[in-house]
């Protein structure tokens, strides 16, 4: 079949070649023409439709003789009206993909422009990078089946020394390298490109239809064929009800599947073993679901690489279920696990039997090395925000909220540590121990969370232990001693005297890798171990943290655009209480640190062209929160409510509201709107909050115009201020930085870098100078060290260097970790690339996983804004332009290589061939090489099948001889086994030739 395709392209697209083919050969294509119909049964719709745009994109379809096209177009039609027969599709969805074809038709000339824009791109990236890689194929594209490639294959294809069996072979072989290649660009991106809703029904036909990922086992893991058995739904409009397309005005939230207003999970009582060696949790989840509408028949709960074993009901029978792809751009973020509920009962109990898998991206696993300890493997949860879903089937949304008790058994000596109150001593049996927790208030599924580790635990506090490996458990008790007692009381001040409700509240010290600085799950924190420099410095996160018990933990955003009511709100407060405990002057310096914090990150995100996301209330329901979230929330939030403040009275009126605040919303999840409206009601006697303009405020774009050193103490500040001054003007002599506050060291450095930025210079003498000062490269302070390094680094100082590789081999955290990549690659990109890939096991997936995303939120969140353009340099520009165009490829990639993954399925050998040779095919238009190289090792069997990829792997090898040679070497050699076979079947062979 492809190959009559790939004759008739050939063909058909140039005249040269039209000129040479004699009668026979002629005939031969005709009939193959005609016989495309038949053998549709063959095809599926994405071949089709590939097939499809081959045509219209075929010169000669567009600009051949009379005719051609119109007899094209009769022919499409004819295929259409089959592949609609043979898709069993309703009509309509039937017209939905006829109205599409038509404006593919109608298209066929801006594709052609698309393929030509597409082409230019390549070549502008390859002319940088590759000149094998041009020679080898792209300059080929430039006029889409270029003629030089072409009639170099066909002169080969027709020497005149071939015999004819030798020449199909040899036709076979080179043209479908050939076509191959061009089909699937045409099958995949065209049209998701241009049609996004091609993409959804491209996704149902294939990945749902085709990928039978549904089975019923038995407790022995029997799979079961009982009447029971999920039917396939039928593409009716109930199976769009099922996916939640017609429900989702109302309440769904866009990062979730869950149809909670319908069915909402009330409780979770897990049972887990954890296993070091295979890196997965196994156990079993019992949900208490609760119907909310009489005649609800399914809940939905999310699930993302998690093996499902069984579910049954509360006497446990098999219950019906499936996993279904979530309809449009819920796709990325899961999938739905659409379970079948009794007909009578209101409430009921399912028990899913389950494993997570090594890919659950909630689940970070470190090896006994990667321990403060070296003795004992260690393991940690972090589900914030939609990662809880690859840990366990829930309702993984922060609207829906639910009790839970988790029990983990875990190898001797080692404990787990869980988000909960413990339920009795753990029971030992076997050299395995069950620890158990319970969580009594109810919390959204990001804060259900465990960590493994060989901990010790220390009183730090009344109420309060920190658990920590025993290398750290000391520093971890001296740094929070008391403090955590004088956090909790102030903070319960500042919010009005609301009642904590948790009971304990502990701390777990996590290895430096953890991505966050801390994570407040209920009743055990998780913490950084960066944050322990041993002088206190840095414990305001621990204050931070505990506010999180007020506000996010039990007053909590209902949907992820409204994250800045958890955190804008955690920072105001937890400054309070700084202010509160170390004066006003202390509060001015916290909030002008902060506020430069929001400089920086409306920088970074309008360069990035992502200004979208600096808005309070942004618009990311096509983006996994992740890589929305910024300082944005957090210091823009916090911004906001201390300009409220400024408005209502200052700090006691805001106590009062915060009171309210909790009093009013307390154990729910809200919405930014329902914030406003409760302080507009509260304050409705103060004449001055009509002032503000909230939506400049809540979906303004950028800085806000809010003069903060207006209002704030700026004693702390003006010193820092006069520090880094006379650092630019001169090279002082004994100026003690190191006897100044950490934050103010750290305003220090903050102002040296936005000096650079508004075309500063420090002089390298001047930074050796300030180093040895002030000994900034041995900081154990981690905001210091990682401030000093981005100066280090910004200003292009090798002096830097060193600090910088061992603060990235050293830390995790987000924060730091992606804007330090950034300056380190502008300044030395072959180091930048060596130290991720030498520390990328060491981060959290959630930061590995950036290098290939980095920009991924460009793409979908707009242009920079037309005035930030304006005021840069043509440099600047430049830069923006490479970086925008960077990070297209990135995203685009990405998709692609998602998709060519997710059809690598046995089921789908024909169009295996098709999609590998794609995903190398962009991979290697757009992708950098190291991302490249490192997608290939993540989906291995990309080589197996991969015509191109020997070539490609030696381009690249050739160009950056960076990678382990032996990793090479094993590459190569695992390509040259592989025997290429054509896939092309006996019968559709027989029936061409015939
Ligand atoms: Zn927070």
């Amino acid at each position: 079949m492809t190959f009559a395709i790939a004759m008739l392209i050939v063909a058909d697209s140039d005249e040269t070649v039209r000129a040479e083919l004699d009668a026979q050969e002629k005939c031969f294509l005709l009939q193959v023409m005609e016989g495309i119909g038949d053998l549709l049964p063959e095809i599926d719709i994405g071949f089709f439709v590939g097939v499809h745009c081959c045509m219209f994109l075929t010169p000669s379809a567009v600009c051949g003789p009379p005719g051609t096209l119109r007899r094209i177009c009769s022919k499409v039609h004819y295929l259409h009206t089959k592949a609609f027969k043979m898709m069993e599709w309703d009509v309509e969805e039937a017209a939905e993909l006829r109205e599409v074809s038509i404006a593919l038709q109608q298209a066929a000339v801006s594709m052609v422009e698309s393929l030509e824009l597409l082409v230019q791109e390549a070549l502008w990236y390859v002319d940088e990078e590759c000149d094998i890689l041009k020679d080898f194929l792209l300059a080929d594209a430039r006029t889409f089946i270029a003629r030089p490639r072409l009639q170099h294959v066909l002169r080969d294809m027709w020497h005149p020394d071939y015999e004819r069996e030798d020449i199909w072979d040899k036709v076979l072989n080179q043209m479908w390298l050939f076509v191959s290649t061009f089909c699937g660009l045409m099958v995949v991106m065209i049209p998701t490109l241009l049609y996004p809703d091609l993409e959804r029904l491209w996704y149902r036909s294939v990945l749902q239809k085709d990928l039978d990922i549904r089975h019923i086992e038995d407790l022995k893991g029997q799979d079961v064929k009982v009447a029971g058995t999920v039917e396939r739904p039928a593409a009716t409009s109930d199976a769009k009800k099922q996916a939640g397309s017609e429900v989702d005005a109302g309440r769904a939230c866009p990062h979730s599947v869950a149809n909670f207003w319908e069915a909402v999970v009330k409780s979770l009582e897990i049972h887990l073993a954890v296993d070091f060696d295979r890196q997965v949790f196994s156990g079993e989840c019992k949900l208490v679901v609760e119907k909310l509408q009489s005649g609800v028949r399914k809940v939905l709960l999310d699930v993302l690489d998690l093996t499902i074993h069984s579910i049954t009901d509360a006497h446990g029978n098999l219950v019906q279920w499936e996993v279904q792809t979530p309809e449009g751009s819920r796709a990325k973020f899961g999938k739905a696990l659409v379970v079948s509920l009794p007909q009578e009962d209101t409430s009921c109990q399912l028990c899913v039997r389950y494993e997570t898998t090594e890919k659950s991206t909630a689940i970070q696993w470190l090896t006994r090395e990667q321990t403060a300890g070296k003795r004992y493997p260690l393991c940690f949860t972090q589900s914030c925000a939609i990662c809880g879903r690859s840990f366990l089937p829930c309702q993984d949304t922060p609207s829906v909220k639910a009790t839970f008790s988790i029990h983990v058994t875990v190898p001797v000596p080692l404990v787990a540590v869980a988000s909960g109150e413990p339920l009795g001593e753990p029971k030992e049996a076997q050299g395995l121990r069950t620890f158990a927790y319970a969580q009594k208030v109810p919390v959204m599924s990001y804060l259900i969370a465990v960590v493994v580790a060989n901990f010790e635990s220390r009183v730090i506090g009344r109420k309060s232990r920190c658990y920590a490996e025993p290398a750290v458990v000391e520093a971890a008790q001296q740094e929070f001693t008391d403090i955590v007692d004088v956090f909790l009381d102030t903070a319960q001040e500042v919010v009005g005297g609301a009642d904590y409700e948790w009971g304990s509240y502990n701390v777990a010290i996590l290895p430096s890798s953890f991505a966050y600085g801390g994570m407040e799950n209920p009743n055990c924190t998780f913490m950084s171990a960066s944050l322990l420099p041993g002088d206190r410095s840095l414990t305001p996160t621990l204050a931070h943290e505990i506010v999180h018990s007020w506000i996010g933990n039990l007053v909590t955003n209902a949907y992820w655009k409204d994250f800045w009511l958890n955190e804008g709100f955690t920072r105001y407060i937890e400054r309070r209480i700084l202010g509160k405990i170390h004066g006003a002057a202390y509060r001015g310096l916290l909030l002008m640190v902060g506020y430069n914090d929001l400089v920086k990150t409306v920088d970074m995100l309008n360069k990035q062209g992502s200004s979208g996301l600096t808005r309070l209330e942004p618009d990311i329901g096509d983006i996994d929160p992740d890589d929305a979230f910024s300082r944005i929330p957090y210091e823009k939030g916090s911004l906001f409510l201390f300009y409220l403040e400024q408005l209502v009275g200052g700090e006691e009126s805001m106590t009062k509201y915060l009171r309210s605040y909790i009093e009013t919303f307390r154990g729910r999840s809200i919405q930014t709107s329902e914030m406003k409206a409760h302080f507009l009601e509260f304050f409705k006697e103060v004449q001055k909050i009509e002032e503000v303009d909230w939506e400049y405020w809540l979906h303004g774009e950028g800085l806000p115009s809010f003069d903060l050193t207006a209002h704030v103490d700026r004693t702390l500040l003006e010193q820092s201020r006069s520090v880094a001054d006379s650092w630019l003007a001169e090279t002082p002599q004994g100026l003690e930085m190191m006897s100044m506050r950490a934050q103010q060291v750290m305003l220090v450095l903050d102002h040296l870098i936005n000096a650079l930025a508004d075309g500063k210079r420090l002089s390298h003498q001047k930074l050796a100078a300030m180093d040895g000062q002030s000994y900034f490269s041995k900081t154990r302070n981690v905001e210091i060290a990682f401030r000093w390094c981005l100066l280090g680094c910004r200003s292009e100082w090798p002096g830097c260097l060193e600090a910088t590789e061992h603060f990235l081999g050293s830390h995790g955290r987000g924060v730091y970790v992606k804007p330090l990549y950034v300056a380190l690659k502008a300044f030395d990109g072959a180091r930048a690339k060596a130290v991720f890939r030498r520390n990328r096991k060491f981060y959290m997936s959630l930061i590995s996983k950036q290098d290939v995303d980095a920009k991924k939120v460009s793409l979908f969140t707009g242009q920079v804004s037309k005035q930030a353009t304006q005021k840069m340099s043509a440099k600047q520009k430049k830069h923006l332009e490479d970086e925008r165009r960077m990070s297209q490829r990135k995203a685009l990639t990405r998709l692609w290589l998602d998709f060519g993954r997710a059809i690598l399925l046995p089921r789908q050998k024909k169009y295996l061939a098709i999609v590998t040779n794609l995903a190398f095919l962009v991979a290697l238009v757009y992708m950098e090489p190291t991302d490249f190289y490192i997608s290939c090792w993540e989906c291995q069997d990309f080589f197996g099948v991969a015509p191109f990829s020997r070539a490609i792997l030696q381009a690249i090898a050739l160009r950056y001889p960076f990678g382990h040679p032996q990793y090479w070497a094993k590459a190569l050699a695992q390509v040259e086994s592989f025997k290429f076979r054509f896939w092309i079947s006996d019968s559709s062979c027989e029936s061409s030739s015939s």
